[in-house]
This record gives C-alpha cells, structure tokens and sequence, in this order.
C-alpha cells in the first residue's frame, strides 16, 4: 500500500499489497487495533489499490479510478458508516443494502470493495444479514470490517474473517509526520505525539491549551502536595476526580513525572516535554519525587487505564495522590 496520506503499518501495508498483486485479497477482513492509528485510511487504500489502473498492489492516487474513489464517487468502492442522532449504529437497512451489491458483479473495476467503519456498532439483525455474503462471496468482491472493538462484534461474523492487527504508531514517527505533515513545531510535535497513545487522530485533535492549563493546576499539586494534611489530600483527590476531563489531568501528570524523572538524569530543557516549565520541575527533580517519579509515572498510567474499566474514580484519586504524598517519606 503506497498511498500519500498513509503512516506506518509497514508490514500490514506490505502484506495487504502483496495480496491485492496476486489475487489473493480474502474476501473478509477484519482490521482492529485503537482508535486512530489508520485502520480505516489502510482499508480505504485496499479498495484504490484493488481499483487503481497501474494494477501494482498499490493505489497510485493519481489515475482516474483512484481519484474518484478517493472521493467517495467510485461505484466499486463503498464506505459504510454508523448513523444516527444520538446512538450511532449500522442498522439492518444499511447492511442489506452493501449484502444486495456483494453478491453483484463490479460496475467498472475488476473489483469490488466494501469498508465498514465501526463494524462493532452494526445491530445483532445486521450482523446475522452480513453473515450470509461473508460466507460465499463471489470472488470479485471484498469486505473490509474496521474496529477498535472487535469482541463487540457477533462471534459468528468475527469468526469469518481473517484478522489484521494495527498497533499503535511509534511516538517519533508520529512526531515527524506531525512536523512535516501538518507544519507543527517540534516542540508542539514531541508533545503530542508522545502524549498520544500512538493515535494519530488524538494527536490531531489533541487541544494543547487545555492541556497546559490543566498541567499548570497538575505542576502545583505535586509542589504542595507534601505539606498537605491528610484532610487537605482528600479534598485534593475530590476535586480531581470531579474534573471534567480527568484522563487529560491524568496525562498532564504522567508527563511532569516523566519530566521530572527526566531532569533528574540530567536532561536538558530540550528534553523535556513541558520545557516551559523546567526549572520548577528541575526543582521537584532534586527533591524526593525525583527518585520516585518514575515508578509514581507507572502507577498514574495504571489508575488511567482502571478508570477505563468502572474503577471507582474518587477511590482511585485517593490511592494516587497517598502514592505522590508518600514520595518524600521514601526518598
Ligand atoms: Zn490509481
């Protein structure tokens, strides 16, 4: 898969080109991994790919065929999405369509593709419908189901397909392709891209300014937090669990422990991913959250990924905070 617009995934890139050069695209494929690494953009590229004129396992991008795919205007190549107001779905009008057209011939390519985003949010009912095509397509026709949630999907549809996997996109590519891509400065790049999870579509959307205002009330928690009485710390952990966006205060912590522990092995400012606030943490660096701030880093990326799950989040801040509380007792 060579296409312009595509990050990383080289090895699934290769094997899917690999596949389309020789016919051997499966008639089902299940593509999962988190949520904004290009799962979908790859299956987009499948269809050019399986569409393009130069027929070489890629999609070039340029030539008519993959023009009109790319905007959404190819007969041979469909995209199907969750709708609805308020609770997104794939409902069972919109699969019995895609199932009427499966079994068709292409219009004008020597394929046909179908991509469906958000598979996991396709009802039971359309499901069962789809579970049909996906047992005897004809061979000209290809689905591509696309989810960060397969173990939502029917058991039977999963079962049918053959699966692909997309993990999360390496921190330093994502900072180059956010320097070279989308004209961020390095600064701004290291700092989503590194705060991102491997998620390209987070590190788009992720907004700095709320970030380093939560940052700012996060940096003057770990300053004060050792004078505080117990009573003081648990009134500290409930308005922690009260903000609005608490795995964004959860992330700027993570950072300034990770900044910290950084400036205690004598990184320089240039290091530091709040390098506008290096000399308070080079101060909290020499102090006793220096030696724990790695271990503290651990435990705050633990309780973000049990408030995922319905992990109790004022119990959860409580048990943090005694953690950061006790640092000094320990070094
Ligand atoms: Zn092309």
């Amino acid at each position: 898969m060579a296409s312009a617009e595509l990050v990383g995934h080289e090895r699934q890139r290769g094997l899917l080109a690999r596949a389309v050069r020789d016919g051997r695209v499966p008639p089902a494929l299940l593509f999962t991994g988190p949520e904004g690494v290009g799962k979908k953009s790859v299956a987009l590229a499948v269809a050019r790919a399986l569409l393009c004129a130069r027929a070489d396992g890629g999609a070039c991008d340029a030539c008519e065929a993959c023009g009109r795919a790319l905007r959404g205007l190819h007969p041979d190549a469909r995209l199907i999405r969750p709708e609805g107001a308020s609770v997104l779905s794939i409902k069972i009008e919109a699969v019995r369509d895609v199932v009427r057209e499966i079994v068709g011939r292409p219009f004008e390519g020597r394929a046909r593709a179908f991509v469906i985003d958000e598979a996991h949010l396709m009802t039971e009912q359309a499901g069962n419908a789809l579970l049909k095509s996906l047992e005897e397509p004809p061979p000209t026709s290809h689905v591509i189901l696309v989810s960060g949630a397969p173990q939502a999907l029917l058991p039977t549809v999963r079962s049918r397909c053959q699966l692909l996997r997309f993990g999360p996109l390496p921190a330093g590519l994502l900072e180059s392709h956010l320097r070279e891509r989308h004209g961020l400065g390095a600064e701004e790049a290291r700092l989503r891209a590194t705060l991102s999870g491997g998620s390209l579509g987070a590190a788009l959307a992720f907004d700095s300014d709320s970030f380093r205002a939560v940052r700012d009330e996060t940096l003057e928690l770990l300053e004060r937090i050792a004078s505080w009485s117990p009573l003081e710390r648990m009134e500290a952990s409930e308005r922690l669990a009260d903000q609005e966006d608490l795995a964004l205060a959860l992330t700027a912590l993570r950072s300034l422990l990770r900044d910290i522990a950084v400036a205690r092995a004598a990184g320089g400012p240039q290091a530091l991913l709040n390098a506008d606030r290096a000399e308070r943490l080079a101060a909290l660096a020499r102090g006793p959250l220096g030696d724990a701030a790695t271990t503290l880093g651990e435990s705050v990326g633990e309780s973000r990924n049990s408030l995922r799950g319905n992990a109790n989040k004022l119990l959860a801040m409580d048990v943090l905070l005694d953690a950061l509380a006790a640092a000094p007792s320990r070094g």
